[in-house]
């Protein structure tokens, strides 16, 4: 008789949030509709696809494409069926049986779960409870401690919304002998990438994804890393791991760069709007206890009976996320921003 590994026993489907919610800010998406002229050029080139042949295995112009508007060499650029496959692929390559992996907490949810699938053991070092900032110096000798051969966190943090700097960055990679991977997935809304150090270092992989600034829909995340590292995701991958439509899409939308940055501009002002508004209300509402500072596109809040808050908001139509004590809120248009802040405060009355 098959049994099922214990492992796997205790795993859920992934479970986003269904229903009727006018009101999305629950998964850090971009809350800028595709333009119909983009839309238009995009349906052009996906009419022009060669459907019955397999798409271009190296991605070669999609990489090239995000290698100009980022500024690298496309050389160093393996794409994936959104991050999530990178991280996955990532875990299950670089860590052999029995050898462990680093984490902070909180942190992205998918780091634990692909190593819970792989069955990879894993080291988790706890933020500072206060500030949640990540203290580097901690951080290093907590990984040296532990062992691990890889350790995975992003910058700035989903959900924290905090950032650790370009110095801290490069400390962290070069004191640990382990193999560093750097999620990036926000770092569009902050300075202080390190992209351009990913040929430098032979333990860094930056992981990057369009998912947060505006294509969430056609799944595209990017690996960067040195040659030797690019080489073996290039091995490891699954031969058309993109999709033929996603790289014809993807052309696209890294060929405005015009668009892409000022998409970008107009999610900033809407998170820092946001973040304003909130620390605002917070002045006059003893639940909010704290308003982090955000280096993303959402805030993270820390409240007094948030669960019974996100219940309340989900009831009127408006999905937040709920991370124990805190609501991670997607900045949203200037209209589901005033939405969100009108519901709370009539919820805080
Ligand atoms: C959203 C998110 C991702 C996932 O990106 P996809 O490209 O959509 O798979 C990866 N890392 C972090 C930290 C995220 O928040």
């Amino acid at each position: 008789m098959y049994e099922l590994p214990k492992r796997l026993k205790s795993l859920i489907p992934y479970q986003p949030i269904t229903g009727a919610y006018s009101v999305r800010l629950d998964a850090n998406e971009s809350f800028l509709d595709t333009p119909d002229w983009l839309r238009e050029e995009i349906a052009a080139a996906i009419k022009k696809i060669a459907f019955h042949r397999y798409p271009d295995p190296l991605c070669t112009e999609l990489r090239e494409k995000f290698a100009a508007f980022f500024h690298i060499d496309p050389q160093l650029v393996t794409a994936g069926n959104g991050s999530d496959e990178l991280i996955g692929l990532i875990i299950n390559t670089f860590l052999g049986p029995g050898e462990k992996m680093a984490m902070v907490r909180p942190d992205f949810s998918m780091y634990s779960i692909y190593a819970e699938i792989a069955g990879v053991p894993t080291a988790v070092y706890e933020k500072e409870p206060d500030s949640l900032e990540l203290d580097r110096d901690g951080l290093i000798s907590f990984v040296k401690e532990s062992g691990a051969k890889l350790l995975i966190f992003s910058n700035p943090c989903n959900p924290t919304s905090q950032k650790a700097t370009m110095e801290d960055m490069i400390q962290i990679i070069e004191s640990l002998d382990c193999l560093v991977v750097a999620d990036e997935a926000y770092m569009d809304f902050s300075e202080g990438s390190i992209l351009h150090l990913a040929q430098k270092y032979d333990n860094l992989i930056l992981l990057k994804t369009c998912s947060k600034i505006g294509m969430a829909g056609i799944r595209l995340g990017f690996a960067v890393a040195n040659p030797a590292l690019t080489r073996v995701l290039q091995a490891v991958r699954s031969p058309y791991n993109v999709n033929a439509m996603t790289q014809a899409a993807g052309c696209i939308w890294f060929s405005h760069g015009d668009y892409i940055r000022s998409c970008v501009e107009q999610i900033k002002a809407s998170r820092n709007a946001l973040c304003r508004e909130l620390a605002a209300l917070g002045e006059q509402k003893k639940e909010i206890l704290q308003v982090l500072p955000s280096y993303a596109n959402f805030v993270f809040l820390h409240m007094s009976h948030a669960k019974s808050v996100f219940e309340n908001l989900a009831q009127q139509g408006i999905a937040v996320r709920l991370m124990g004590e805190y609501l991670r809120i997607t900045a949203g248009s200037e209209m589901e921003n005033k939405q969100l802040l009108t519901a709370l405060e009539e919820i805080l009355k």
